[in-house]
């Protein structure tokens, strides 16, 4: 096993002190009400990183009281978007400035491996900010000439309190695609972050009072799913929710917006993403990006490119070289800047994902690579490739969350688009070739939310980001996203005695 990197002078690396603990409630941070505090612990280990605030429903009352409050009396929602902007931009400004601890923080409550939590996560988030916030000042309604004596027009207004609950597998990036579009459009905030991972939403939430987000705007409240969760997306005084998760807890969001005020509820949820390989791809990427599709950030990632069709002509060859590759793969300490995957985020995730692989193995499919724990402490899974999966297979229908391919054979792409698109979920599918007809083909014939061609994982802050099907409602990421935090009113006036009607 790798040496573990705490406060090793060598690499000149630090861990941080864990500053920020408690709720951040109305611009402060306070102990919940009823004192409950919970662990976090670092995935290389086990071990606690240090101990949490615990928002329940009391908490979660006290900070959408506080939400509400900024939203109708305060200033955020009236100012104007250019003012709201130039302080997203200096809440990005400091993201920058606080970087290197944000990174640390951020790897070891989640087991993230750090080198790209520094070049892809913490820049990427300062930048989601200052796209919304250019987006600010550009949020119009439409004026209409009406049929009648009428002249009508929209104006786009804030929705209100929105509740945001995010997972574990991003927890930065996925604070900040939620936060900035609802910052950006007015609104006023209730995050939680997911019980895994708070200490990173808990740092920012400090970042945000520097900058200049009056209180009560934006509030976070680490706690649980089924009490702090549960509580934000049945509160009568949230005006919206916006969830990343699991399609099972998507379901109980839906519901409880249901049997509550009808809130409207947008939703990122599971996948079981398609990769496509073509005989005419260009093989040593193709191996490449299969591998990064699905082995990146140890598989936890709802993108994953997890079940990848190869075309018979390349198929056999594909299989020795992933094989080959595979080995380079290092899986080991995450603040080792040789590692290219870290462990699982807990115990619980760790033992779902070798149960997947004790699964496959019974079902029948064949273990190329991996198919175990990797070192003796922490929850690390080695890279695992199985071989002759069948469609029915467990592994080819669940989503993992985990570093597990599974590689089948197809002959035709007719075959290969009905198999990709015989899933529950729609999040992503990727397809290798050199032909643009059937890149074109595959494109418009897959049922998800995104494709992509002779690439993976190609996000950026312009393009929508969601789901088909199981995979979610609405959408992340680009103007699209801005929707989701605004509300259209209609303004009409008649028009009298005009000689042009
Ligand atoms: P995973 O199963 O991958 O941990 P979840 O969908 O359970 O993903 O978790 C995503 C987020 O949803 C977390 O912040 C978690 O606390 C929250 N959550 C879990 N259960 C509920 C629930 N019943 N109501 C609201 N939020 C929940």
């Amino acid at each position: 096993m790798a040496a573990q990197y705490n406060g090793d002078s060598e690499n000149g690396l630090k861990l941080p002190q864990v500053k920020f603990t408690k709720l951040f409630i109305n611009g402060e941070f306070v102990d919940s009400v009823s004192g409950k505090t919970f662990e976090t612990i670092d995935p290389r280990t086990g071990e606690t990183i240090t101990r949490v605030a615990e928002a329940v429903k009391e908490d979660i009352d006290l900070a959408v009281k506080a939400a509400r409050e900024a939203f109708d009396n305060g200033i955020w929602p009236r100012m104007s978007g250019y003012e709201r902007g130039r302080i997203m931009c200096k809440f990005a400004d400091l993201i920058e400035e606080n970087k290197e601890e944000l990174a640390l923080l951020e790897s070891w409550d989640s087991g993230k491996v750090l080198s790209f939590v520094r070049l892809r996560d913490v820049r990427s988030v300062a930048k989601t900010l200052r796209y919304y916030a250019g987006a600010a000042d550009k949020i119009h309604g439409e004026t209409m000439k009406m049929g009648g004596e009428l002249q009508g027009y929209t104006l786009k207004e804030p929705i209100g309190v929105v509740g945001q609950i995010i997972p574990w597998n991003y927890p930065l990036v996925m604070f900040f695609m939620k936060v900035s579009p609802a910052l950006a459009a007015g609104c006023t905030i209730v995050i939680k972050p997911a019980e895994q991972t708070p200490l990173t939403a808990l740092f920012v939430a400090d970042l945000s009072k520097q900058a200049g987000i009056p209180p009560g705007v934006l509030n976070v409240v680490p706690g649980f799913g089924q009490t702090a969760g549960a509580a934000i997306s049945s509160h009568m005084e949230i005006d919206k929710v916006a969830f990343t998760g699991s399609t099972e807890v998507g379901r109980l969001i839906l519901q409880a917006s249901g049997s509550s005020n009808l809130k409207p509820v947008s939703l990122e949820l599971g996948g079981k993403s398609p990769l496509i390989i073509c005989d005419d791809a260009d093989l040593d990427m193709a191996v490449d990006l299969a591998r990064l599709a699905v082995f990146t950030n140890k598989g936890e990632i709802c993108v994953a490119g997890s079940r990848v069709f190869v075309q018979e002509g390349i198929y056999d060859e594909f299989v020795k070289r992933s094989a080959e590759k595979a080995k380079s793969w290092v899986v080991g300490d995450p603040f080792d800047p040789n590692v290219l995957q870290g462990p699982q985020v807990d115990k619980k995730q760790f033992n779902k994902i070798l149960s997947y692989i004790e699964h496959g193995k019974r079902e029948g499919a064949t273990l190329l690579t991996g198919g175990k724990p990797w070192g003796e402490k922490g929850y690390y899974v080695e890279p695992t490739i199985f071989t002759d999966v069948e469609e029915d297979m467990l592994i080819a229908k669940d989503e993992i969350f985990g570093p597990v391919m599974s590689l089948m054979k197809f002959k035709t792409i007719e075959e290969a688009i009905q198999k990709a698109n015989n899933t529950r979920y729609g999040l992503a599918a990727g397809i290798v070739t050199n032909n643009l007809n059937i890149a074109n083909t595959v494109s418009r014939s897959i049922r998800a939310g995104v494709i992509w061609i002779n690439c993976y994982f190609a996000f950026d802050d312009d393009i929508p980001f969601g789901g088909y099907k199981m995979s979610g409602i609405g959408r992340d990421l680009g103007l699209q996203a801005l929707e989701n935090y605004l509300q259209i009113k209609s303004v009409v006036t008649p028009i009298y005695d005009s000689p042009w009607l």
